[in-house]
């Protein structure tokens, strides 16, 4: 009779806990269809992405071939190596998706990204910052990798790095797997839902950026680090690029577009597995004079910062100057006048039911930089 009781008792947890799991997921839903909607302008694409040519588990092509299910323009493919010239080599389109390949390097700080260089004679030294002088010198941009997981990166005299990796996908899976055990069945049926709901706020790497920032402009890059389970993991995290041209459909015209865009900051980054966010803006306006994100602005009575975010459903925009939130607000048109100098950037948080915890940025947009005129 106990025994019948213990067991009845378990029965219920049981179909407790998976009514609650079942709702959880149901509730889940992304916002917007992808693909629809574009504009030719705005691509969006997967970053830092391994291949079977270093210790992932998934052809290119075949990486190609799914990122194009989810309607990525572009994915960035980046095999361990010095560089590696076998991945090197893979780089084109393929299904429709533009691959472009770079490569992570292991080098005395910690995993230095290099995308966009021309093919080097022999390899890239192992010495930081000389590899990020070769990488420039070839015409390549330098990103630094999870700099606060893995492989942590040992900061010396700041050299002028592009990038920084804001959130890494592949550290916060394996830092967070425990936590989320309870979620774990849900893999099963919904794997956007349980990344989701693994990410965490990536605070230090935010704080650190800010701090970069001060000294030289660098660049914020949301990195899926995909070795495996490609399908969930390669649209979670993506880069959207501003294009001053339709992409073009040559391709080594078309990656110079995505790599100069890269490299002048002209994206902003999104967790687009929780809700689309393409249509997100955010410029400077002098006069006639647009200025894009990346940039440099004059301070001038003239001068304005605009926000659009023409999203169906809540949000809730941050505007970071120098680091300090100066203005939070759902309103979706923003205009702001910037009275100090320094660099302003953008962060949206989702509002609306989303796996995703409240304090992780769905949106972060790179910063504009206000200068005085007189300088
Ligand atoms: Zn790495
Ligand atoms: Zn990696």
């Amino acid at each position: 009779m106990k025994k019948k009781r213990i067991l009845f008792f378990l029965l219920g947890i049981i179909v407790v806990y998976a009514l609650w799991l079942g709702i959880e997921i149901v509730r889940f839903r992304t916002f917007g269809e992808p693909g629809s909607d574009k504009d030719s302008l705005e691509i969006q694409g997967s970053y830092h992405i391994h291949t079977i040519l270093s210790d992932g588990r998934k052809t290119p092509e075949k990486i190609a071939e799914l990122a194009s299910r989810s309607s990525l323009d572009f994915i960035i493919l980046v095999d361990h190596g010095a560089p590696n010239f076998e991945s090197l080599a893979t780089a084109g389109w393929k299904h429709g998706t533009l691959v472009l390949s770079g490569s992570e390097l292991s080098v005395s700080r910690g995993h230095l990204v290099a995308l966009g260089f021309r093919t080097p004679a022999s390899p890239f030294s192992q010495i930081a910052e000389n590899a990020a002088f070769q990488i420039k010198s070839l015409g390549g941009i330098s990103i630094i990798a999870h700099p606060y997981s893995k492989v942590s990166w040992s900061w010396g005299e700041p050299i002028g790095y592009d990038g920084l990796e804001i959130i890494n996908a592949n550290s916060i899976l394996k830092s967070s797997l425990f936590r989320i055990v309870p979620l774990l069945p849900s893999i099963l049926v919904k794997p956007e839902y349980t990344l989701l709901k693994m990410l965490e706020r990536p605070e230090k790497n935010l704080k650190k950026w800010d701090d970069l920032n001060r000294s030289h402009p660098t660049f914020g890059f949301f990195s899926v680090d995909a070795h495996l389970f490609y399908k969930p993991l390669v649209p979670l995290l993506q880069l959207h690029v501003l294009l001053k041209k339709p992409l073009s459909g040559e391709f080594e015209l078309a990656s110079r577009q995505v790599i100069s865009a890269l490299r002048q900051g002209r994206f902003y980054n999104a967790i687009d597995s929780a809700a689309l966010a393409n249509g997100f803006r955010f410029w400077a306006q002098n006069g006639q004079k647009k200025i894009q994100m990346g940039e440099r602005a004059f301070l001038d009575p003239n001068a304005s910062l605009h926000i659009q975010t023409a999203f169906p459903f809540d949000s809730e925009i941050r505007l970071i100057h120098n680091g300090k939130m100066i203005m939070v607000t759902a309103e979706k048109n923003i205009v702001y006048r910037p009275e100090t100098a320094g660099f302003y950037r953008v962060e949206a948080y989702l509002k609306e039911r989303t796996p995703l915890s409240r304090d992780i940025p769905w949106i972060l947009s790179n910063p504009i930089f206000f200068q005085e005129k007189n300088l």
